[in-house]
């Protein structure tokens, strides 16, 4: 076990690096020895495999304790309990459940997720309207806490909820318990719409709740941001399919000196092609079409070294004329997106800090060197606020302190779980810190 010099880190967006020294422990004994060395100054953080965009992973001057090595698996069949490491993957799991016709019911767009990342940010998939978020599945969790203490906590605990969608900010997850569900295949059925505009969308979204398990749309941020795109709607089918898993190391995105290959006119040509693809009718593999994006290593480097920003908001259903206004200034700024999508989300979670609550999703990729994007986009935090809506912490690097209490109204009673878990405010963040949270 062994602290190193402070290295510099970056979230998956690449626009926010920070120097922290990190440690790396492969069981409890050797996570207690790290807490037990680090200072309360910077203090420490516990993180995965820093998927979360911006600076929830950061912890500047502090020291990042590193849970990719507590890994292990085990599946009880008959009950259908996984315990997992904090730090197994989602990709892992989803293999090991899969082998025994089982199945996570909840996964991110990414298998490159660890449990302790699914819990601190509290998750959500494409089943969010049937499933609800990460916590949904989770029956236990072991925490390692600044004292030293390791403690199990189940649903009945105040400190559990304090410590799903918690930011790493209670302790560190050593271990959690998760119900898995079962499957017939590794195949989900795939019906894509084409539609044209963003009306159209909606109206398909809202009408597939009952009858999908997963819904999503991918919608097209550049030219007349009308919200034309392609609705993707899936089940779980019996139909075993062939192919390569999702998870096998695609080709990965050199970053070519820097270079930021999205331009408005890549991402029009990009998105012109996207939205004329053949639509799928048919099965598919479950992994590939949970986790798209997986077969291409490192994809965040076609920013290059700006970085980029990953916005996430919801908003109540009623509510969606904020898309229009949204796509007017996007429009006007001619800032084109390489990646939007538009979900419908379920109920919410029992957790104060959990993002997914009844409404509409919108998520959009930015880079950074847009003119003018940051000015807009601290306007319409503004009047997303007014208007009841809220942004996805794990993806922020930028918001408005002053916003968090309007936005995540439970953080006073967060907090006071939080300080009574860790007296010493040992668990620190970049975010915590630019936020106010603790
Ligand atoms: C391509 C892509 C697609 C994505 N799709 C989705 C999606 O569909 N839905 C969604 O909700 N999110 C999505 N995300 C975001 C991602 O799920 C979260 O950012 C997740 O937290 C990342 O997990 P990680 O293991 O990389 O954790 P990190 O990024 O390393 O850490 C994230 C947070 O978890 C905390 N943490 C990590 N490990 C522990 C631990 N052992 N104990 C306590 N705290 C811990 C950290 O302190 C930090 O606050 C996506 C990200 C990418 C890159």
């Amino acid at each position: 076990m062994q602290i190193t010099d402070p290295v510099l880190t970056s979230g998956w967006g690449n626009n926010f690096h920070s120097l922290s020294s990190r440690a790396s422990a492969s069981t409890v004994a050797e996570a207690q020895e790290i807490l037990a060395k680090a200072s309360t100054a910077r203090g420490l953080l516990a993180t995965g495999l820093h998927r979360s965009y911006g600076d929830s992973a950061l912890n500047s001057g502090g020291t990042l304790l590193d849970l990719t090595s507590m890994n292990h698996i085990r599946i009880d069949r008959a009950s259908r309990i996984a315990v997992a490491g904090a730090g197994a993957t989602i990709a892992d799991l989803e293999k090991a459940a899969l082998a025994q016709s089982l199945f996570p019911p909840i996964v991110p767009g990414t298998g490159y997720v660890t449990m302790g990342g699914a819990v601190a940010a509290d998750i959500h998939g494409k089943s969010h309207h049937r499933t609800g978020s990460f916590s949904a599945s989770l029956r236990r969790m072991t925490l390692l806490l600044s004292s030293g203490e390791v403690v199990d906590y189940t649903p009945k605990d105040v400190e559990f909820w304090a410590t799903v969608g918690g930011l790493g900010l209670t302790g560190t997850l050593l271990e959690v318990e998760l119900e898995l569900r079962e499957v017939t295949s590794n195949s989900v059925f795939v019906l894509e719409k084409r539609v044209k505009n963003l009306e159209e969308m909606i109206t398909i979204l809202a009408e597939s709740d009952s009858d999908f398990e997963h819904t999503v749309a991918w919608i097209d941020l550049s030219g007349d941001y009308r919200g034309r795109g392609v609705v993707s709607l899936g089940n779980y089918c019996a139909k075993q399919v062939k192919s390569k898993e999702a998870t096998s190391k695609g080709p990965t995105l050199p970053s070519i000196a820097g270079k930021n290959f999205i331009t408005p006119l890549s991402v029009r040509a990009f998105n012109e092609i996207w939205y004329r693809k053949p639509l799928k009718n048919g099965e598919s593999s479950l992994t590939k079409y949970m986790h798209p994006l997986d077969g291409i290593n490192r994809w965040n480097n076609i920013y290059g070294t700006p970085g980029f920003l990953q916005y996430q908001f919801v908003i109540d259903v009623g509510k969606e004329q904020i898309f229009e206004r949204l796509f007017a200034g996007l429009r006007a700024l001619k800032a084109a997106s390489f990646l939007g999508v538009l979900k419908k989300f379920g109920e919410r979670s029992a957790a104060p800090l959990s993002f997914p609550r009844p409404g509409w999703t919108l998520t959009l990729d930015y880079s950074t060197s847009i003119p003018g994007l940051e000015k807009f986009l601290q306007e319409f935090d503004e009047e997303l606020v007014a208007a009841g809506g809220r942004i996805y912490l794990i993806k922020d690097s930028r918001v408005d302190p002053a916003l968090i209490p309007t936005m995540y109204p439970r953080l006073g009673e967060w907090r006071a779980v939080r300080d009574s878990m860790d007296p010493k405010g040992l668990w620190q963040s970049d975010q915590a810190r630019r936020l106010h949270l603790c």
